[in-house]
C-alpha cells in the first residue's frame, strides 16, 4: 500500500465512480500530485450495486454533452487501461403509452438529433420488432437510442483508477478522512487517522455521506438518501447480449438484460427516504426491501413483459441513493468555503455522468472556472434552506418518480412547499392566485377567475391557464397591472470602494449618478455572462444590485468573493424589501393618485430610482420594467409592505388594477425579447452573441472582467447569435430545445418560448450559429427559418429586433 503523504495539491475524497472520474481526468490534465481517500474499499457506497445503465440523452442539451462523453469515454476506457468495463451497447428504447408521452419522447429524439445522437422513432410494430416478447397493446410509439449502452459500475470504477494511477495519481483504501483543514476562510487539506494532508483543493465525492460532512463546516449540500429498487430474475433462455434497455416510463419501470437474466428497475412515485437521522457507517449496504411498497410495481412491470410470471426472481434488491431537490447533481466550488469542490448527489444517473462530471470537475479545478456552462448542476443554484433535513426528507418522497415521470411544462413540486411567502401571500391567495415555486418561494404564477380552481392541468398544448393569462397579459399591455416580484433578491454593497468593486465586476458603466439603475451583466474570463442584473446608486457609496430569485446565492457570492481587500461590505436585504410591480401604459396615472411625488418623463426618467411617500410609507420606486411597459417596481419595507400593498390595490378596485402572475410577465418579456439568465444567457454565452451590446461600457474607463475576450469578438464577429423567432400557428406552442434551421440546415436550438398574447403568435429567442463575422441582418433576412416541434417544421419569423416595441418607445413614455 502506498504511504501517506503530508500533502498533495488535490485531495480527492470518495472512491466511487465519480471521485474515481474525477482522479482519472485531474491526471489526465497532467496534475498527477493527487490523492484519493476512500473510506472503506472503492465502489462500497453506491457504485457497487447500480444497474449500469449509461444513457446519452438527458434534458438540457449541457447535461446530454457530459453524459455523451460518459458513453464515449467508457466505450475506449478497456482499451488505454487493460482493465474490463463491461461496456456494451444494446441501444434502448423508451416506451409511450400516451399521446402526451409520445410527444414529450419526440421532443427529446429532436433535441438527440441536434446533438448529432442517433435517434429513431418508432411505431408500435417497429419498437415489438426490436423487442419481441413484450406486450405492445397500450404502446402509442417509441424513441430507440441505437448507440446507448450499459457497463459493469464496478469494473469502470477500477478502470478509471488504474487511469487515475497510470497518469501519476494515488489512490488509498481503507483511509477514511475525517475533517477538513480550513484555514483564513478556506480548504487548506483533510486530517486522517493518520495524519493531516495539506492541499490546495479538495473535491468531496463521498456520496450519500457528503451532506453531513460539509454541513460541519458551513457548507450546505441537499442531498438525501433514498431507497431505490430492483428485481433480478433467474437465467431465462434465449435472452441475448444485445437485447436493448427497454424503458416503460409510464409505468415506472426499465429492464436491461444483465448475465442472461433480466434486471427489472423501478421508479416509483412516491419514494420512501432512507436513514433520516444520518447515514450510517456502512459499506456495500442493503436495505430490506419493503414487499408492500414495490408489489404493486412490479405487478405493473410484468404487465408489460407477461413471460415474467413465469421466471423465478433471484433478488429483489434494495440499495441508497441520494437525491437532490431538484433533480440535478451538485458540482462545483463551495461558495462558503474556497478550495472546496463538490460532485455529489447524482440522482440515480451517477454511473452515466461520472464520465462527464470528472472531466468538467478536473477542468474547473485547473482552470480556476467552469470551461463549460454546468448552471442546471451548479452547487451555487441552492441556498442553505434546501439542506435542511425536513425540507429534504420531504422533496425526496417526490424526486426519485420524477425521473420516470412527465415533464411538464411549468410542473410544480407538490412536496415541501409554502417555505418562503410574500407578505402579500394571503391576499393573493383571496384573488385567486396559483402559486408556483422558485427557490422555495411561493409566487403567482396566474390568477384563476372566480369559480376556477386555481391549479395547473398540464398539457404539452395550451393549459388551462392561458386565457387568463391572456388576461392579465393585456391589462399589463393596455392598463396596468400588479406584480408581486418580492422573491426578486436585493442586495446592498456599501463603502469607499463599492463603485470601485463594481465597476471590475461589471460590463456596464457603474461610474454613475444617485439614482440611477443599470443594465448590466457581470462576465467571466471568457466573456460569458455570469448574472444579468440592475445596480442602482443609492448613495454616493451605497449601491442596490437585484437580480432573480433562482441566483440569489450565486450571485450574492460572486459578488462577494469580488471584494477582496477592497473597502466594500456586502449585505444579502431580500428580506428587508418586499417588492412591487405596477406596470402598464396606465401605471403613471394610477401611481400619481397614490403618491406626490412627480412621475413625469422629465422628473422620473426611464432607468431611475428615486425614494417616493406612497400612503404613510416611505418606498423606493424604481423606472424599470421586464415587461416592456411603462412601468414602476416598488421596493417596500417589509413591515410597511400591507400598508402600500392596501393602499395600491383600494385604488386598485376603482381602477381596474389587475393582478397578473409570471406567465403574463414571461409573454410580456418574450415578446419584447428581453433575455432571461439560466435560459437564454449564461456562462457560455457573450453579451454580443446575445444581442446585449447595448448593455457593454464599451469607453468606460475601468477595466471589467471578460473585457478583453468581448472585444476580441467584436472584431471578429460571433459565431452565433441570440434572435427572436415567432410562429402564426394557434396549434404550435414553443418551450425551449426546439431545433431551428435556416435554409433547411439545422443552426441551433431555441432557448426559451411562450406564447405572446399581443403578437399572437408562438415567440421564442435561440441562437443561430453560422460563420463568424458574417451573421448581420442581411444574413437573418436572407434565410428561409423554420422550428421544428415533434419532428414538424414550422415557417417562423427572425429577427434581432423585438417583435413588439423594438425602439423601446413604450418604455420611455
Ligand atoms: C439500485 C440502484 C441502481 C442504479 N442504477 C444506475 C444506473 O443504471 N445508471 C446510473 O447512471 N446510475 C445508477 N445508479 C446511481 C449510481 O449508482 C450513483 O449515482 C453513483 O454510484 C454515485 O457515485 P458516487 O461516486 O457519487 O457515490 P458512491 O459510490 O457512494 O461513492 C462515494 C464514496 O465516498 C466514500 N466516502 C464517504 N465519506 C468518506 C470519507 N469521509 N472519507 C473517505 N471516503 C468517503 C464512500 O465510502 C463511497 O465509497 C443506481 C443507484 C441505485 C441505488
Amino acid at each position: 500500500m502506498a504511504e501517506l503523504p503530508d500533502q498533495a495539491q488535490v485531495v480527492i475524497i470518495g472512491g466511487g465512480i465519480v471521485g474515481a472520474s474525477i482522479a482519472y481526468h485531474l491526471g489526465k490534465l497532467g496534475v498527477s500530485d493527487v490523492l484519493l481517500l476512500e473510506r472503506d474499499r472503492y465502489t462500497c457506497g453506491t457504485t457497487w450495486h447500480a444497474a449500469g445503465l449509461v444513457g446519452q440523452l438527458r434534458a438540457t442539451e449541457n447535461l446530454t454533452r457530459l453524459c455523451r462523453y460518459s458513453l464515449e469515454l467508457y466505450s475506449m476506457l478497456e482499451a488505454e487501461t487493460g482493465q474490463a468495463t463491461g461496456f456494451r451497447q444494446p441501444g434502448a428504447i423508451s416506451l409511450a403509452t400516451t399521446a402526451e408521452r409520445f410527444h414529450e419522447l419526440r421532443r427529446t429524439a429532436a433535441v438527440a438529433d441536434h446533438l448529432g445522437i442517433e435517434a429513431e422513432v418508432l411505431t408500435p410494430a417497429e419498437a415489438h420488432g426490436l423487442w419481441p416478447r413484450m406486450e405492445i397493446g397500450d404502446v402509442v410509439g417509441a424513441v430507440h437510442l441505437p448507440k446507448d449502452g450499459m457497463v459493469s459500475p464496478v469494473d469502470v470504477t477500477m478502470a478509471l483508477l488504474a487511469g487515475a494511477r497510470q497518469f501519476g495519481v494515488t489512490t488509498l483504501q481503507r483511509m477514511p478522512v475525517e475533517g477538513l483543514l480550513v484555514e483564513g476562510g478556506r480548504v487548506a487539506g483533510v486530517t486522517t487517522h493518520q495524519g493531516n494532508i495539506r492541499a490546495e483543493s479538495v473535491v468531496l465525492a463521498g456520496g450519500m455521506w457528503s451532506r453531513d460532512f460539509a454541513a460541519r463546516y458551513g457548507v450546505p449540500l441537499p442531498l438525501h438518501a433514498a431507497e431505490h429498487y430492483y428485481a433480478i430474475t433467474q437465467p431465462i433462455e434465449g435472452l441475448s447480449e444485445d437485447t436493448p434497455i427497454l424503458r416503460d416510463p409510464n409505468h415506472c419501470a426499465y429492464f436491461k438484460e444483465d448475465a442472461r437474466r433480466l434486471l427489472v428497475g423501478l421508479f416509483e412515485p412516491v419514494a420512501r427516504p432512507w436513514a433520516m437521522d444520518g447515514i450510517p457507517d456502512v459499506s456495500f449496504a442493503e436495505i430490506p426491501a419493503n414487499l408492500d411498497h414495490v408489489t404493486p410495481l412490479l405487478e405493473q412491470a410484468y404487465r408489460r413483459l407477461p413471460f415474467l410470471h413465469d421466471v423465478e426472481l433471484r433478488q429483489l434488491f434494495c440499495g441508497p441513493e441520494s437525491f437532490t431537490p431538484d433533480d440535478n447533481f451538485i458540482l462545483g466550488e463551495a461558495p462558503t468555503l474556497p478550495g472546496l469542490f463538490v460532485a455529489a448527489g447524482f440522482n440515480s444517473i451517477g454511473i452515466q455522468a461520472a464520465g462527464g462530471v470528472g472531466k468538467a470537475l478536473a477542468e474547473w479545478i485547473v482552470e480556476g472556472e467552469a470551461t463549460m456552462d454546468l448552471a442546471e448542476v451548479d452547487i451555487r443554484r441552492f441556498e442553505p434552506f434546501h439542506a435542511g433535513r425536513r425540507f429534504l426528507a420531504h422533496r425526496t418522497v417526490e424526486t426519485l418518480g420524477l425521473l420516470y415521470g412527465m415533464h411538464w411544462p411549468f410542473r410544480q413540486y407538490d412536496t415541501a412547499r409554502g417555505v418562503k411567502q410574500s407578505p402579500f401571500h394571503a391576499r393573493l391567495a383571496d384573488r385567486g392566485a396559483c402559486f408556483g415555486e422558485t427557490a422555495g418561494w411561493e409566487r403567482p404564477n396566474f390568477y384563476a377567475p372566480e369559480g376556477e380552481k386555481a391549479e395547473y392541468r398540464y398539457s404539452y398544448a395550451r393549459q388551462n391557464f392561458f386565457p387568463w393569462t391572456a388576461e392579465e397579459h393585456r391589462a399589463t399591455r393596455e392598463g396596468v397591472g400588479l406584480y408581486d416580484q418580492t422573491s426578486y433578491a436585493k442586495f446592498l454593497l456599501q463603502g469607499r470602494d463599492a463603485e470601485t468593486v463594481l465597476q471590475r465586476l461589471s460590463a456596464a458603466d457603474m461610474a454613475t449618478p444617485v439614482g440611477k439603475v443599470v443594465y448590466t451583466q457581470w462576465l467571466n474570463a471568457s466573456g460569458g455572462i455570469e448574472a444579468d442584473l440592475t445596480v442602482t446608486r443609492i448613495e454616493e457609496e451605497s449601491f442596490l444590485v437585484v437580480t432573480t430569485a433562482a441566483t440569489r446565492f450565486r450571485d450574492f457570492h460572486y459578488l462577494k468573493a469580488s471584494i477582496g481587500d477592497a473597502r466594500a461590505f456586502l449585505t444579502d436585504i431580500t428580506s428587508g424589501l418586499a417588492t412591487l410591480g405596477i406596470m402598464g401604459p396606465g401605471s403613471r396615472d394610477f401611481l400619481s393618485r397614490l403618491t406626490s411625488a412627480d412621475l413625469s418623463n422629465e422628473s422620473f426618467p426611464f432607468a431611475t430610482s428615486q425614494e417616493i411617500e406612497l400612503g404613510y410609507g416611505i418606498i423606493r420606486a424604481m423606472r424599470i420594467t421586464y415587461v416592456g411597459e411603462l412601468g414602476w417596481e416598488l421596493y417596500i419595507p417589509t413591515e410597511f409592505a400591507l400598508h402600500v400593498f392596501d393602499e395600491i390595490t383600494r385604488e386598485g378596485g376603482a381602477h381596474e388594477l389587475r393582478f397578473c402572475g409570471f406567465h403574463a410577465m414571461a409573454s410580456c418579456r418574450l415578446e419584447k425579447g428581453y433575455r432571461h439568465w439560466g435560459h437564454d444567457i449564461g456562462p457560455e454565452d457573450s453579451p454580443i452573441e446575445a444581442g446585449l451590446g447595448f448593455a457593454v461600457g464599451w469607453d468606460k474607463d475601468a477595466d471589467f472582467v471578460g473585457r478583453e475576450a468581448i472585444e476580441a469578438q467584436r472584431k471578429r464577429g460571433p459565431a452565433k447569435r441570440l434572435l427572436q423567432f415567432q410562429i402564426h400557428d394557434p396549434e404550435v406552442m414553443l418551450y425551449h430545445d426546439e431545433p431551428i434551421y435556416r435554409d433547411g440546415e439545422r443552426v441551433g436550438l431555441t432557448t426559451s418560448g411562450g406564447w405572446g398574447h399581443t403578437l399572437g403568435a408562438a415567440v421564442a429567442l435561440g441562437y443561430a450559429r453560422g460563420e463568424p463575422g458574417c451573421l448581420d441582418g442581411d444574413w437573418i433576412r436572407s434565410g428561409e427559418w423554420e422550428i421544428e416541434v415533434t419532428g414538424k417544421r414550422y415557417p417562423a419569423s427572425a429577427s434581432l429586433r423585438a417583435g413588439y416595441d423594438p425602439r423601446s418607445q413604450r418604455v420611455r413614455s
